[in-house]
């Protein structure tokens, strides 16, 4: 494997700390629990598709494309990260925003993600729920082709093989942290959505032969729906790598026990861990992603899956700036 072959431009602040959780270990009383920092990438608030834009950007530059175009639902941390990763590149960018959820809040409108994509200067188009998004995406990209324009569409959160690369670079980012801290990590846990972050961290750390047990907590899909998405990706980004047949089914784990009403909508237990993680180790989540990850890590916990005396990494994929989209979730007007 050789992740140097594959053009990338530098988008992200690397490597991403890896530190310790004390007084969220201590309050659960189960493993010694370490977070690796994706939220602190620093391309406009940070997070795990600046990791994948590195690649996809520059493939993009490489195709002389002079536009970008991707799609994600309307609080989209992959279209905010897209947005300012063209601005960054002088390219235009022009979004595709899905109603997914049905909120009509000013602040999920027009705040959090929303707020930064337009002051990276992105254009944007709306659609309602339930359409083949990268569809409609390329239907976009075939008016602006017409036009004479030079379009390269990114899938909805930068998941194929080439975005995949990106948390290729986190498996092996992550690894070398561990050697240096001389830690033995028994699992990595992290939330999982369009399957990117999930796939690329298996592949590498299997390419690696890493022996750390990765568990994706779902977002959106059920679990069999969402094991085969990672699979099957993990399985292409195995091939472009040049090591097919390292990554096996038994490997793809998810747990999509803490998805709640639905994609983008908080459950309880998403937001017991938002506020868990600010009041421990003030450290913000969201409630789209991060907090059902770290909701998934919390109850698994109490549930004796994670015990004390085993080492396990929550890789945070930030997120945060999405909670001022969803302020209505948080009673602060009686608490400010
Ligand atoms: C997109 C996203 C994820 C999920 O990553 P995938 O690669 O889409 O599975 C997790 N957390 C945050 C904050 C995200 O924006």
């Amino acid at each position: 494997m050789n992740l140097a072959k594959f053009p990338r431009v530098r988008l992200a602040h690397l490597p991403t700390p890896l530190e310790p959780l004390p007084r969220l270990s201590a309050a659960l009383r189960g493993p010694e629990i370490w977070i690796k920092r994706d939220d602190c990438t620093g391309l406009s608030t940070g997070g795990n598709k600046t990791r994948k834009l590195e690649f996809l950007m520059a493939e993009a530059l490489a195709q002389g494309a002079d536009i970008v175009l991707t799609q994600g639902a309307t609080q989209s941390n992959h279209a905010r990260q897209t947005a300012a990763a063209a601005a960054r590149l002088g390219m235009d960018c022009h979004l595709l925003l899905e109603d997914r959820t049905g909120y009509n809040h000013p602040n999920y409108k027009y705040n959090g993600n929303v707020l930064l994509d337009v002051l990276h200067g992105a254009s944007i188009e709306h659609r309602g729920p339930g359409l083949d998004m990268n569809a409609e995406m390329e239907a976009v990209a075939e008016r602006l082709r017409a036009d004479g324009r030079r379009p390269y569409t990114i899938p909805g959160g930068g998941s194929n093989p080439t975005g995949a690369l990106g948390y290729v670079n986190c498996a092996l980012e992550l690894l070398g942290q561990l050697v240096d801290l001389g830690l033995d990590v028994n699992h990595i846990v992290t939330a999982t959505g369009s399957a990117g972050t999930q796939a690329g961290l298996i592949t590498g750390l299997k390419a690696m032969n890493a022996q750390i047990a990765l568990l994706g907590i779902g977002v959106r899909a059920p679990r069999a729906k969402q094991e085969e998405n990672v699979f099957d990706l993990a399985v292409r980004t195995a091939g472009k790598l040049g090591c097919p047949g390292v990554v096996v089914r038994e490997d793809v784990v998810a747990n999509t026990d803490y998805v709640g009403p639905g994609y983008g909508v908080a459950a309880d237990s998403t937001l017991e861990a938002i506020d868990m993680f600010a009041r421990t180790e003030a450290i913000l989540l969201d409630p789209v992603y991060s907090g059902k990850g770290a909701a998934g890590l919390i109850d698994l916990i109490r549930k004796g899956r994670f015990t004390s005396g085993q080492r396990v990494v929550f890789l945070h994929t930030g997120g945060a700036i999405g909670l001022t989209g969803y302020t209505h979730e948080f009673d602060v007007a009686s608490r400010a």
